[in-house]
């Protein structure tokens, strides 16, 4: 099958979160099966020179038919697997340091970019447009959040009878909560006929939603995790967008979503200083040592890691976390490292824990991948009490390293922590259910509880956790099935 995947991220070249990660892996999945998968995004300011230099400019310029004709240059990279990754150059819209926002001088707090609908638009016109540049037609466009929901819209109106006409779309909605807004001239921008400004198609409290339209329009639709697609067909979670799901249910799947085993592997990873694997559990524990020699020399290694690696959004909440901190030290011997950015407040909040309890917790502000990997190897837990989670990727790093998570049952959380057990010693990690400083505070002591009396029980939680097999390949063969039912809905 040739399939197009349409993304504003994908690892390595553009990520603020776990997208990126996905689209990338299961790209490469697919692609290793035997399709022939394509990725478009665009050329960020960002993009590492390594890449940049990898890159060759097609021999033509792209014409982009949106409301007017917008010409773009796109550049091919094909990576040593063969796959094919074209970037769209439009320095206008792409060529900033950040994919979608920008720190407000002002204020300090992060604005998105006002062009947003504008520069997407232009992403998923360029989609539809770059096959008569190629001539190599996809079977079917995979359409990756709302930056990419146009897609299915212009396919389904403008296209129905053109070139494309037999290929089909598919729309994976990675988090809800990001939906693209826009005025209703941005139809006029694209191109799309106003008679599409209906609460049936893509408006939504008097402006046009992106990724109502693709959830409207999309042959087929999926998510991240089988709870999440549940869990937005209600109104607690479903963002406005219940209704649309509901309408859509019998087209919805939820794929879990699957992780890189080769970059997030303890036995080989080059980001940690000690490896380790399920028969051989010492390097773990040398990591662990690491981390306390550099953070906390003077504390106990006996004392339980808890780690948190995450962006600093209320949906991750980190912020009943730092409430509940204080009370924690007060009454538990534990050690806190977290990395994470994001939300101003929070990220004071975490450092004004750091300088007061000093010996106790540990706080990186910022981004950091060789972090990232040092905490999931030197943490005996790692906590996620997100309020909603679409999938989740740090709880399946954390499993594969053998750092039990702490998860509130929602979304993917809840499809890939079993909850411990104290009668049989089953599980993989600890699960709660409300979202409250009790609950958590409750459950970490839960966890100290079974660390310091139970290490029967951890220590065959911990190797259950590493068995666990969140690799892509059954991911990828249900998003094969997903594109042929896809197919089969268009008629092609
Ligand atoms: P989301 O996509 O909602 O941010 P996920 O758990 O699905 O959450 O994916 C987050 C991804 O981003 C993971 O790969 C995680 O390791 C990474 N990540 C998040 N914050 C940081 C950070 N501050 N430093 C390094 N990696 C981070």
């Amino acid at each position: 099958m040739k399939i197009l995947m349409v993304t504003a991220e994908a690892v390595p070249y553009a990520k603020t979160g776990g997208l990126a990660d996905s689209v990338a892996s299961l790209a490469r999945e697919l692609q290793k099966g035997g399709d022939d998968v394509r990725l478009l995004l665009p050329l960020y300011r960002g993009m590492d020179e390594l890449h940049r230099k990898n890159m060759y400019p097609l021999p033509h310029p792209l014409a982009i038919h949106l409301g007017r004709e917008h010409w773009a240059r796109v550049h091919e990279l094909i990576e040593p697997s063969g796959l094919r990754v074209y970037f769209l150059e439009y320095q206008r819209y792409f060529d900033r340091a950040r994919i979608y926002d920008d720190h407000d001088e002002g204020n300090g707090r992060r604005c998105a970019f006002a062009d947003n609908p504008e520069r997407f638009a232009l992403l998923c016109r360029a989609a539809l447009d770059l096959p008569g540049l190629t001539g190599w037609v996809p079977d079917i466009f995979h359409c990756h959040d709302w930056m990419a929901g146009l897609v299915p819209v212009f396919l389904e109106t403008r296209d129905r009878n053109g070139p494309l006409r037999h290929s089909a779309s598919v729309l994976t909605v990675h988090n809800l909560a990001h939906q693209g807004y826009a005025d209703r001239s941005i139809l006029a921008f694209a191109g799309l006929p106003s008679d599409l400004f209906r609460a049936d198609r893509l408006e939504a409290c008097g402006g046009v939603n992106f990724l109502k339209g693709g959830l409207y329009f999309a042959n087929k639709l999926t998510t991240v995790s089988p709870t999440y697609a549940e869990e937005i067909r209600s109104a607690e979670f479903g963002c406005g967008l219940q209704d649309v799901l509901n309408f859509r249910g019998g087209d919805l799947l939820g794929i879990m979503n699957g992780i890189d085993g080769t970059s997030w592997d303890p036995a080989s990873d080059p980001l940690i200083p000690h490896h380790y694997s399920r028969d051989r559990m010492e390097g773990k524990a040398l990591c662990k040592k690491d981390f306390f020699h550099n953070h906390f020399p003077t504390s106990d290694i006996g004392s339980p890691l808890f780690v948190a690696i995450s962006r600093l959004y209320a949906q991750k909440g980190l912020d009943v976390l730092a409430d509940v901190l204080p009370k924690i030290f007060a009454s538990m011997d534990v050690r806190v490292a977290i990395l994470g950015a994001g939300d101003r407040n929070l990220e004071i909040k975490f450092c004004q824990l750091a300088a007061q309890y000093a010996d106790r917790i540990h706080v990186t502000i910022g981004y950091d991948e060789g972090l990232a990997h040092r905490l999931e190897a030197a943490g005996d837990f790692f906590l996620m009490p997100s309020r909603f989670e679409p999938c989740g990727l740090n709880q399946l790093y954390s499993l594969r390293y053998g750092t039990l998570p702490i998860v509130r049952s929602t979304g993917g959380l809840r499809d890939s922590v079993l909850s411990y057990d104290e009668r049989t010693g089953s599980g993989t990690g600890f699960v709660f259910h409300d979202l409250g400083n009790r609950a958590l505070y409750d459950t970490i002591g839960w966890a100290c509880h079974c660390y310091h009396n139970r290490p029967d029980h951890m220590d065959i939680m911990v190797r259950r956790a590493m068995e666990q097999d969140f690799g892509w390949t059954r991911s990828a063969a249900r998003y094969r099935e997903c594109y042929r039912w896809a197919l089969e809905s268009k008629g092609a």
